[in-house]
């Protein structure tokens, strides 16, 4: 059975797509079956999938308002050896649509049952904002993967999401865990970096993956090319910080069985 992973962070351009996007590539390269879901309306996961996002007759949008089901929406990555379930503006009309909508929040939870024996994991990349496609993204994950640059600010919004994240526990998965924090886009030079990261270790502890994430102009080229940075230029450092970062979230998964 999958276990779903949210990669959740209600800031624009901390890395979420980047991380979700190279992670399903890593840990397809190491032989885990895996599904990639875009639920930011962007499709910036769609593209960097190596998919033309303009062009998809069925989206993720489609199996939320439930007129297709997953086999009609899910399609293989254009690079790197995994599924996806692409999106793309026509997500932004979910949420209006499903404002009256009885179990809005089980949307996506319900479209992806019947094919959770396919897959080992599955990724979702979340919009900027705890909003419906979040909450639909939270209700059915298993854990959650928090992507977030060393900086003042970070700390503060941390506070946020995880508030969000208890009351969803609370409310709708009681099973839903943390189940890391990722140091992404890191400068080993800056001190504010470090301090951050120190504070993190210490609210987080061992939820903090000992893999960090430099910056690297490769990470941010490989989408242009449609490629995930595995197949733009394996030996990039960041290239191998995510298939390091992938052998831990396996490693994680063991942990809870
Ligand atoms: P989000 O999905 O949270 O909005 P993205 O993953 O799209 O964030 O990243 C924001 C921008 O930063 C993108 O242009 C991306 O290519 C770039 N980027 C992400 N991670 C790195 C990194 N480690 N090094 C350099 N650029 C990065
Ligand atoms: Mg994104």
């Amino acid at each position: 059975m999958a276990r779903i992973v949210a990669i959740t962070n209600q800031k624009g351009g901390v890395g979420k797509t980047t991380t979700a996007v190279n992670l399903a590539a890593s840990l397809a390269s190491l032989g885990r079956r895996v599904l990639l879901i875009d639920m930011d309306p962007q499709g910036n996961a769609t593209t960097g999938a190596g998919v033309d996002k303009q062009g998809l007759e069925r989206t993720v949008y489609h199996l939320l308002i439930q007129a297709a089901d997953l086999a009609t929406v899910r399609v293989r990555a254009g690079a790197g050896d995994f599924d996806l379930l692409p999106a793309n503006r026509d997500l932004a009309g979910a949420e209006v649509e499903l404002v009256d909508a009885g179990n809005r929040e089980f949307r996506l939870k319900a479209a992806l049952a019947p094919a959770l024996a396919e897959y080992d994991l599955v990724l979702i990349d979340c919009p900027p904002a705890l909003n419906l496609l979040t909450v639909n993204a939270l209700t059915c994950a298993d854990a959650v993967m928090i992507p977030m640059q060393c900086e003042y600010f970070a700390i503060e919004g941390l506070a946020d999401l995880v508030n969000t994240i208890k009351k969803i526990k609370a409310r709708l998965n009681p099973g839903l865990v943390i189940d890391g924090v990722v140091r992404v886009m890191f400068d080993n030079r800056n001190t504010l970096a470090q301090n951050v990261s120190d504070q993190l270790k210490a609210h987080f502890g061992a939820k903090v993956f000992d893999t960090v994430v430099p910056r690297n102009v490769r990470l941010a080229e490989a989408p242009s090319h449609g490629l995930p940075a595995l197949q733009y230029d394996r030996a990039s450092r960041g290239a191998q910080a995510y298939l390091s970062m992938a052998r831990e979230l396996i490693e994680k998964g063991k942990a809870h069985g």
